[in-house]
């Protein structure tokens, strides 16, 4: 028998929450709501929702004019607002206020780093492509550095002006220690970096507490969605305390030749996956084999 514990700190953040809940509620009095992107990364939570009347679309062009669009807690640039107010769309904006406020100080950083006699870079600590990367852009026009690794810094580090202030903010969702190693490269290479503290706290401390819950268990199983960047951040930081930790997406992606007898497993997730999804794998496990 398995001895089965669920991490105390697992479930949704407060953003997700707060979108899902806003969802829920429309969806209490209204047939159908569109959602512009996944509200969350998990394709068994937007299953559930999926059922309710959420329709979740690509693209503004997508939803039909006169129709009520969700923004998710990502956020979006100034240019989705423009575009959904021309369509002549509703929107509720879920916006998560952690996010509102990391695009707040980019507008600001930006135009100290442009004002008169300065030509300063933005640089952003996030993945290229995400939608809240996308939103941050869209803050300054897409006139910012994106490194998403040490990597990827290590190729930009000559096209960037040593000469000019620096300032770098990172997508709420980061690691806290890959982010404070390219501070590091910056500062090592002369930069003066004003480091903007950006990582969303309900983040950083599920950082401290995985890590934790990691070591003190057997196996760790991870449930997450596949497209789930704090997913893929997490999951990395509990296979670094123990490797015999384990992604999946649902039950049926267990594999029993995973555990032993007796062993302790932990069962954790991202901050894009739901409570009861964590409860049922450890049901599941409860009764193995
Ligand atoms: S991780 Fe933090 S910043 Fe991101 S949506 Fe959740 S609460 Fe907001």
């Amino acid at each position: 028998m398995l001895k089965v514990e669920i991490d105390p700190g697992s479930g949704f953040c407060g953003g997700v929450i707060r979108a899902i809940t806003k969802a829920e509620d429309y969806l209490a009095t209204h047939s159908r709501l569109y959602s512009l992107g996944a509200i969350v990364h998990n394709e068994a939570e937007l299953s559930r929702l999926r059922e309710r009347g959420l329709i979740t679309v690509e693209g503004l062009a997508d939803v039909p004019s006169g129709e009520t669009v969700l923004i998710r807690a990502h956020g979006e640039p100034p240019s989705t607002y423009e575009q959904a107010s021309g369509r002549s769309l509703e929107v509720i904006d879920c916006s998560c206020p952690v996010v509102l406020q990391l695009q707040k100080s980019i507008r600001e950083a930006y135009a100290r780093l442009h004002s008169e006699g300065v030509h300063g870079q933005v640089i952003i600590f996030g993945r290229v492509g995400h939608a809240e990367v996308l939103g941050l852009l869209g803050q300054v026009d897409g006139d910012a550095l994106v490194v998403e690794n040490s990597a990827m810094l290590m190729d930009a580090m000559d096209s960037l002006d040593f000469s000019q202030p620096m300032e770098i903010f990172s997508q709420t969702t980061k690691s806290p220690s890959e982010y404070a190693q390219i501070c590091a490269m910056l500062r090592e290479r002369g930069a003066r970096l004003t480091v903007h503290d950006t990582i969303c706290a309900q983040v950083a401390r599920r950082h401290q507490s995985l890590a934790a819950f990691a070591g003190e268990h057997d196996v760790i199983i991870f449930v997450s969605g596949a497209s789930s960047s704090n997913g893929k951040v997490l999951s990395d930081l509990c296979r670094s305390f123990n490797p015999r930790t384990y992604v999946i997406g649902g039950i049926e992606e267990i594999n029993p030749a995973w555990f032993n007898d007796q062993d302790r497993v932990g069962i954790c997730g991202a901050t894009s996956t739901p409570k009861w999804l964590l409860e049922s794998v450890a049901s599941y496990l409860t009764r193995w084999p």
